[in-house]
């Protein structure tokens, strides 16, 4: 079995930005991408420089013809369902039929998003309903905005989410999730933000309206509505034993700052699926600092792989 110097999990923003560093280092890189990115949901992505407004499958897209051009990297489309650490330092991913190795391993996999369990919320996800005012709230036009609270750390996103609004503020539907105290109301008050404390039992309505329905009947009609899921990190890292960080909206792969190597050695995380501040700029960012974290370790250290060394040996490219 071929041993690549690296296996890259995860072939969207941050992956494809680790795996570009790698490629243009002449490594042999396998990136496996199940395809599944976190925000497919939407129609256009902002707030990427040079690509605001673009639809974010095109982003990617745009990303993977970057990467195709290196020889030395290899993009497949297929799922980890399985990865174990070798006592030699390697690690082996299953795929369906196949099974890969590698010396160094990379987790961008993003992560997987739980949304409040209303009805009709899942239909609007990444159309009017959305995790992030700076990608979404701009496109609003400053119309009457919601906020669906998924506890009491909810009420930072309804004073945030209220910098976007017009004359008509926001809504904050608690539903159930957070009970503000009078100091809380006082400041939600003050930024024009109007607590609604019914339960919520139906979203709906066609883009750009979304039609809440509460508990009773009543119904009140936003221009968008923003709410934080709960988020968790792949299987694959809790498989490996990765440290993780708990953070109030679900954990992220805990990673070295400069290095984006996790408490496993030889195991990297990049992206959402190791940092809870969720932006395409910030994912390939960060696959930019893992790429050079992976090289720095296969160039340098006790476990380095140099290719200098390879070539005066076998000859090897
Ligand atoms: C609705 C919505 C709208 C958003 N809009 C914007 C926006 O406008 N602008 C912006 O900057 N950000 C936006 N974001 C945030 C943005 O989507 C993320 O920050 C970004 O996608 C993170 O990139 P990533 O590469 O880390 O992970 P992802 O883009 O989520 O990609 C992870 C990849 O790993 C793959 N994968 C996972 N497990 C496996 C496995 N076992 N085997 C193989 N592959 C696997 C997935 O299929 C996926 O392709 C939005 C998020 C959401 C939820």
């Amino acid at each position: 079995m071929i041993i690549h110097d690296v296996l890259v999990i995860g072939g969207s923003y941050a992956g494809l930005a680790a795996a570009l560093q790698l490629g243009r280092a002449r490594r042999d890189v396998l990136v496996l991408d199940a395809g599944e990115r976190r925000n497919r949901f939407a129609s256009h992505a902002h707030g990427f420089l040079g690509q605001d407004g673009v639809p974010p499958g095109e982003i990617a897209a745009r990303g993977r013809a970057d990467v195709a051009r290196y020889p030395t990297v290899a993009l497949r489309d297929a799922r980890a369902l399985s990865v174990r650490a070798e006592p030699d330092g390697t690690f082996v991913v299953a795929t369906e039929g196949d099974t890969h190795r590698a010396h160094r391993l990379v987790l961008a996999t993003g992560v997987v998003d739980t949304l409040p369990a209303v009805p009709g919320l899942t239909d609007l996800w990444g159309d009017s309903a959305f995790v992030c005012p700076y990608c979404h709230g701009y496109e609003l036009d400053e119309g009457h905005l919601g906020v669906l609270a998924s506890g009491p750390l909810s009420l930072h996103q309804a004073v945030l989410v209220a910098e976007w609004a017009g004359a008509d503020g926001v809504t904050y539907f608690t539903n159930g999730a957070h009970d503000p105290d009078d100091a809380e109301l006082a400041e939600l008050a003050a930024r024009n933000v109007r607590v609604e404390p019914r339960l919520v039992r139906h979203v709906g309505g066609a883009s750009p309206r979304v039609v809440v329905t509460l508990d009773g009947g009543a119904e009140v009609t936003v221009a968008g509505l923003f709410l934080a899921p709960i988020s968790r990190p792949s299987e694959l890292a809790l498989a490996l034993g990765c440290d993780l960080t708990e953070t109030p909206f679900g954990a992220v792969v805990a990673a070295d700052p400069m290095t984006r190597e996790t408490s496993v050695p030889g195991v990297f995380a990049c992206g959402d699926a190791a940092n809870p501040m969720a932006a395409i700029a910030l994912a390939v960012a960060d696959g930019v600092r893992a790429g050079a974290g992976v090289h720095r370790s296969l160039v340098m250290g006790p476990a380095a792989r140099p290719r200098a060394a390879r070539s005066a040996v076998s000859g090897a490219r």
